[in-house]
Parts: structure tokens; C-alpha cells; sequence
């Protein structure tokens, strides 16, 4: 017999959370599942400062571990380590979520579970992966103190990771492949002004060198074509994210990026499935956006279960 909840909600991160308050404050007897740890993408971030309410900001780690108090005192069920493998709807419109040997069946699924990272794809990346390779700044910069590293992309993502390489690391380059950054201006003030980080204008990473350890980036020039070394310690790669969704079928439409579309109202194409956060089309991945999804998509979920009642 598999558990049985009357919803279920994917990702632990601040889109899940939230969603996970909406839906006990109304009563629902809600679970909500999460493949790691709580806290999502978000809990990695080492200072938020663009989340009301906190003047003074706040880790990611603190902020999604008082969302993360906040759900479980109404009384949200959590189960991390539960990995999605399958989201299937049975023919009496109830789903099954699927993971491993464990199922739960639910009459409603808010899909909250958020991006990955995305990989360059070149020789040496996948070598390196703990060993120079890192796709996370805060749990990896101690290993790199007083030493040099690289950081590929010239986004939100890459500018406030390389802030937070440059308080331990002797020096920041961060490489991109144009001459101007996509991150926010305010996040690229802050950079320009960080002694200790440098940029290189118009190279790609064309290959990871390294014996045992990582030990230099092959680069490309994006104008001219012309290589040259850049010798580092670690590469810190943050080109993009991804939605991981596959588990899902065609339960959901998807864009051209695989990111899943759905209306104003965060319903899918499938009753009873809402989608809320990262994962989803949008043009504002944050954290404050994400929260207001959960409660979206609580909220559509909460109608969607009374009506069909
Ligand atoms: P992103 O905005 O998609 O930026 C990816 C960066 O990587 C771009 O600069 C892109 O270059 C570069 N890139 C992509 N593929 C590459 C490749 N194969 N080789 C070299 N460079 C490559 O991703 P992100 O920075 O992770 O941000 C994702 C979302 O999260 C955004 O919506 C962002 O605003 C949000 N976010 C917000 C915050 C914040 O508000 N504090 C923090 C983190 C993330 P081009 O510019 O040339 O395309």
C-alpha cells in the first residue's frame, strides 16, 4: 500500500516551503518531498540582500532553515532524500510520486523543484569535479583560501560567487565570453570594485588541465580565436541553470530551454499538478519570486481539491 497525502509538494526550497505553509495554514494535509536537504539552490547562497525583511541580509543557509521551521510548526510532512523518479497520474485522476521502492499517492502535486546547475561540457570538466572543479562557491571556497581560481559565466550567478571566492581566495578571474557582463549592475558595481578580482574579457574555456589536481584553463579568445593558459587552482563554473523534469513525462509542457510552462495561475496542463519556482518559464528567478509561486500554486492547488471534491 503506498502513503497516501492529499498533496504533495517536490523541492525543499523557498517555492516548496512556502507552498507547504499556504497548504497547512488551509488545512491540507500536505507532504512535501526533497531529493537532498532542505533549502534548495538558495541555502548555497552565502549573503541574500534582496529578500525583505532583513536589513542587514541573511545567509541562504539561515533564511531557508527558518522558511524550512516555519512550514514544519503547521505541521508540514517532510521526507528529504526522497529522489523523484516518476510522477505518473492514475486513471481516477489521482498521481503517484514515485521513488525508488517508496510511492506516495496524492490527489494534487505542486512541482517546485527548482534547477541544476549547468555543466561547460569540455575535456577535463567532469575529470576535475572535486578535485578544482566546483559548482558552488560557498561550500567549496575554503579548499581554494590564498589560492587562485577561475569563474566561467558573467551572470548573477557567477559575479556574487566570485565576491564570495574573493574574501578568501588570493585571486579572482572571472572569464567570460563577451565584453560585458549579463549580471545585474548593482552585483557588477560590487565586483568591479573587489581588488582581488580580475576579468578576462571575451575567452571561453575550451579545456580543464590539470595531473591529479586542477592546474590551468586552456582558453579561447571569442574575437580573435587565440588561446592561452590561465593558471588556477579551481574553476568555478556557473553557465546557467537547468530543469531537470524528465520524471514527469508529459504530464507538462516545456519551453524551448526545458523550463515547464503554465499559465497565470501556475497550473500545468495536467489538473491537479501546479508548478511554482525556478523550474518554470519565468523572467525573475529569486528568492522572492519563488515564494510567491508557492503561494500561488498553494492556492490554485487548494481550489483545484475542493472543487474535485
Ligand atoms: P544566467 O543568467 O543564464 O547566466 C549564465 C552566464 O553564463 C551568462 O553570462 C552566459 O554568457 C554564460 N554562459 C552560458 N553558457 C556558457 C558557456 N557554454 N560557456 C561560457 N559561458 C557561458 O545564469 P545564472 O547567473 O546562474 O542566473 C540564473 C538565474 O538566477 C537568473 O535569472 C539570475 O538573475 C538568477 N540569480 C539571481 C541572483 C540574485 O538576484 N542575487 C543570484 C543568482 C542567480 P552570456 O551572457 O554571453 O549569455
Amino acid at each position: 500500500m503506498s502513503e497516501f497525502h492529499e498533496a504533495v509538494i517536490i523541492g525543499g526550497g523557498p517555492a516548496g516551503l512556502t507552498a507547504g505553509v499556504y497548504l497547512r495554514r488551509a488545512g491540507i494535509d500536505a507532504a512535501l518531498v526533497e531529493r537532498g536537504v532542505l533549502g534548495g539552490t538558495a541555502a548555497r547562497t552565502e549573503q541574500i540582500d534582496n529578500y525583505p525583511g532583513f536589513p542587514e541580509g541573511i545567509s541562504g543557509a539561515d533564511l531557508t532553515r527558518l522558511m524550512a521551521e516555519q512550514a514544519k510548526r503547521f505541521g508540514l510532512v517532510v521526507k528529504e532524500f526522497f529522489d523523484v523518479s516518476l510522477v505518473s497520474r492514475k486513471d481516477d485522476g489521482r498521481f503517484l510520486v514515485t521513488s525508488g521502492e517508496s510511492e506516495i499517492e496524492t490527489r494534487g502535486v505542486i512541482l517546485a523543484a527548482g534547477t541544476e546547475w549547468k555543466q561547460l561540457g569540455i575535456p577535463g570538466e567532469k575529470e576535475f569535479v572535486g578535485r578544482g572543479v566546483s559548482y558552488c562557491a560557498t561550500c567549496d571556497a575554503m579548499f581554494f583560501q590564498d589560492q587562485d581560481v577561475a569563474v566561467i559565466g558573467g551572470g548573477d550567478s557567477a559575479i556574487q560567487e566570485a565576491m564570495t571566492l574573493a574574501n578568501l581566495c588570493r585571486r579572482v578571474s572571472v572569464v567570460h565570453r563577451r565584453d560585458r557582463l549579463r549580471a545585474q549592475v548593482v552585483i557588477q558595481e560590487r565586483a568591479f570594485r573587489q581588488g582581488n578580482i580580475e576579468f578576462l574579457w571575451n575567452k571561453a574555456p575550451l579545456e580543464i588541465i590539470g595531473k591529479g589536481q586542477v592546474e590551468s584553463v586552456l582558453l579561447r579568445d571569442t574575437q580573435s580565436d587565440g588561446r592561452s593558459t590561465l593558471k588556477v587552482d579551481g574553476v568555478f563554473v556557473f553557465v546557467g541553470l537547468e530543469a531537470k523534469t524528465a520524471f514527469l513525462g508529459d504530464l507538462v509542457d516545456r519551453d524551448r530551454a526545458g523550463f515547464i510552462e503554465v499559465g497565470e495561475d501556475l497550473a500545468s496542463k495536467t489538473k491537479g499538478l501546479f508548478v511554482a519556482g525556478d523550474v518554470r518559464t519565468k523572467r525573475l528567478r529569486q528568492i522572492t519570486t519563488a515564494v510567491g509561486d508557492g503561494a500561488l500554486a498553494a492556492v490554485g492547488l487548494e481550489q483545484y481539491l475542493l472543487e474535485a471534491r
